[in-house]
């Protein structure tokens, strides 16, 4: 039996931009084309060590129809919405919001110097689900499974993941899209093997370092995405102090319809976002 590998199928190098009021960030995939990326819609890597870059945050804005997910690295981060939910994201945390049928919140630094960086990922939600009510969580770092096997660190976020016998499961359930999302810090020089469902998307982001995937002609060097081939596992070989996100999830394989902060299926759902926004009715789900 042989076994497939994963190849390279596109390689994706972000855009710097900013965004909310002003925060300097890399928008690694998101609004271009985005069926290549499904499930996901979008993923910004924030990191700058001055404060004029993030000072800003994101003052209080609206999402509808998908899931963020925020992982920081370093920093502290500041949620709090229209339900009255307020967490404090320090680094190494996680806060996993379902935006459904409607949130209104701010994402605000707590810093006036030093360090911010961490990631924002937009998971889509299937159509049965873009209404429903929304939900949020804060997960600290201590809560999120991490494991050192062989000198490679995994950080598991979402999904599960068997190592050395033991199986890990993340920290973030959805059914639809069932991700898959992991934090890796590989010990350099040795190949290591990530099984991943077959026909699930599946990317790689080098935040740092470098990495050969097996077969493939060229390395993924920082700041590269690698959208992968449909299956097989993910086999690589890392460099030197190289640190890079795993991300895979089942394909929705429905219609995207997407105005900044409201992703649906039809044109029509958004301009009854924009609408319900406007009207006060983003976050009311007592009025039709
Ligand atoms: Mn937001």
């Amino acid at each position: 039996m042989t076994t497939t590998v994963r190849t390279l199928q596109e390689v994706i190098q972000g855009r710097a931009t900013s965004d909310g009021a002003g925060v300097k960030l890399t928008r690694i995939f998101g609004g271009r084309g985005p069926e290549r990326f499904d499930p996901f819609l979008m993923l910004d890597a924030f990191g700058s060590d001055k404060a004029d870059d993030y000072i800003a945050g994101f003052p209080p804005h609206p999402h509808r129809g998908f899931e963020t997910v925020t992982y920081m690295l370093v920093g502290k981060m500041l949620h709090e919405d229209h339900m009255g939910n307020k967490g404090l994201l320090n680094g190494g945390d996680v806060q996993w919001m379902t935006a459904g049928h409607g949130v209104i919140h701010s994402e605000m630094p707590q810093q006036e110097s030093g360090r911010l960086s961490g990631f924002q990922l937009w998971l889509n939600l299937p159509a049965r689900d873009k209404m429903k009510p929304p939900s949020y969580r804060d997960v600290p770092a201590a809560q999120i499974p991490e494991r050192t096997v062989d000198g490679s660190y995994y950080k598991l976020i979402a999904g599960e993941l068997s190592l050395a016998g033991e199986t890990l499961r993340g920290v973030i359930e959805a059914d639809a899209t069932d991700p898959f999302f992991l934090d890796l810090h590989p010990a350099a020089g040795v190949e290591l093997v990530l099984p991943i469902k077959a026909g699930y998307t599946a990317m790689v982001y080098v935040y740092q370092g470098g990495i050969q995937l097996a077969g493939v002609e060229r390395p993924l060097m920082q700041g590269e995405l690698g959208l992968l081939s449909r299956d097989g596992e993910l086999r690589f070989t890392a460099g030197e102090d190289t640190r890079l996100l795993v991300l895979a999830g089942r394909p929705l394989g429905e219609p995207i319809a997407q105005y900044g902060p409201f992703v649906m299926n039809t044109q029509a759902e958004i301009e009854q976002a924009i609408s319900d926004y406007r009207n006060g009715r983003l976050t009311r789900m007592d009025v039709a």
